[in-house]
């Protein structure tokens, strides 16, 4: 009994990992689309071609799984086990029949979807709403059309401008010139850019870990094409990515009201920074403030004055030291340049590092940045 349970597990985390590869089965190419590489061709030649092909093969692969299980009983010998665990012979055949009849089902569905040159293929379906023709009766000429959206496509997923977004290990967001394409396992969604509408209508953030404050945000876009008959889609991919995914689509893509994210690291680190300097106390002065010298429109309301412990007893060289510049600066400005002074490659550790006045070069942490309080006595 033991060993057929541990054959179930081993059966149900191998399934798991054809479907779902975790990334050490990506690295080792050990993913249906590497395995069966050489019969699906290029894909960046022919796009469509190749995706048409990999979802057919995912999906038989996918269905031949359950009988892979039903063989492997029988060899191993624990049809026994589990005919006791199902308490009728009849049952077990019937279980058995279904996992002979699931991969010929997909084979006769497969068979039917490539008839007349694939036209009745879910991704050449969603292309040939595309085809200005294709409300004509003439079917012929729709099956001109969908391989001419094809190359099209194929065109331009061949240049190297295009952006991939990468959702996880079987999900990939793809923007070409002219084209939003979403690859799943089974299908594609593709969206002409011209008559998309795109809206982020969620974002959800994630705490990699709080000592770091390396947060991890997705937003959520939804994809609607207005050509009737197209589905909308979703795509959900990392907040950082938005830009890139703005500056590539023709089109803006509408964030509804109530949703915030950071667009950049920067943005993010930004709201960190304003976070913790109103945490600190505030540095009352009765000194008449002018504009910001770095951005010339928000008014100064920051000074750099020595909070921190650092530098009492013994003191090093990497010691907070005393600022005595009047304030000048914004907060976002203060960020910015704060931010501007860190390694660019280790952002989980910017907001604990140390930076220089920007005038007098004296060094100062987060500790040190406190906000204005005005006092309202006049001198
Ligand atoms: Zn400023
Ligand atoms: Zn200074
Ligand atoms: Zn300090």
């Amino acid at each position: 009994m033991s060993a057929f349970f541990f054959y179930s597990l081993s059966y149900i985390l191998m399934s798991g990992c054809i479907i779902y590869p975790p990334t050490e089965f990506v690295s080792a190419g050990l993913t249906i689309k590497d395995i069966f590489s050489s019969w699906l061709g290029s894909e960046n030649e022919f796009f469509i071609q190749y995706h048409i092909k990999r979802s057919i093969i995912t999906l038989y692969v996918h269905s031949i799984l359950p009988l892979g299980y039903a063989l492997g009983l029988i060899v191993f010998g624990h049809v026994d086990a589990i005919r006791l665990l199902l308490g009728h012979n009849n049952l077990w055949l019937m279980i058995l029949t279904c996992t002979i009849l699931l991969p010929l089902y997909t084979l006769y569905k497969i068979l039917i979807w490539s008839m007349n040159n694939w036209s009745k293929h879910p991704i050449v379906q969603n292309l040939a709403l595309y085809c200005n023709n294709n409300n004509n009766n003439n079917n012929n000429n729709n099956t001109v059309s969908w391989t001419a959206i094809a190359s099209d496509i194929n065109v331009e997923y061949r240049r190297i401008d295009k952006i991939i977004i990468t959702t996880n290990s079987i999900t990939f967001i793809i923007a070409t010139d002219n084209w939003i394409i979403k690859v799943m396992p089974y299908r594609i969604f593709v969206a002409h850019q011209s008559d998309t509408a795109l809206v982020v209508n969620k974002s959800d953030t994630h705490d990699m870990s709080p000592v770091t404050r390396g947060e991890v945000q997705f937003i959520n876009i939804e994809v609607k094409p207005t050509r009737i008959g197209a589905q909308s889609f979703d795509i959900r991919l990392n907040a950082l990515d938005f830009k890139n995914l703005q500056d590539k689509v023709s089109r803006p893509i509408t964030i509804l009201q109530d949703i915030t994210f950071h667009k950049t690291l920067l943005d993010r680190f930004i709201d960190n920074f304003k976070e913790q300097v109103e945490k600190n106390p505030l540095y009352e002065t009765a000194e008449e403030l002018n504009q910001c010298i770095g951005c010339m429109q928000a008014p100064s309301n920051v000074k750099l004055y020595k909070l921190c412990s650092s530098g009492i007893g013994n003191s090093g060289p990497e010691d907070c030291m005393t600022c005595y510049c009047r304030p000048m600066w914004c907060i976002d400005c203060m960020a910015k340049w704060f931010a501007s002074r860190q390694d660019e490659n280790a952002p989980e550790t910017w907001l604990s590092s140390k930076c220089t006045c920007p005038v007098c070069r004296a060094r100062f942490c987060i500790l040190d940045v406190c906000l204005i309080k005005q006092s309202s006595e006049i001198q």
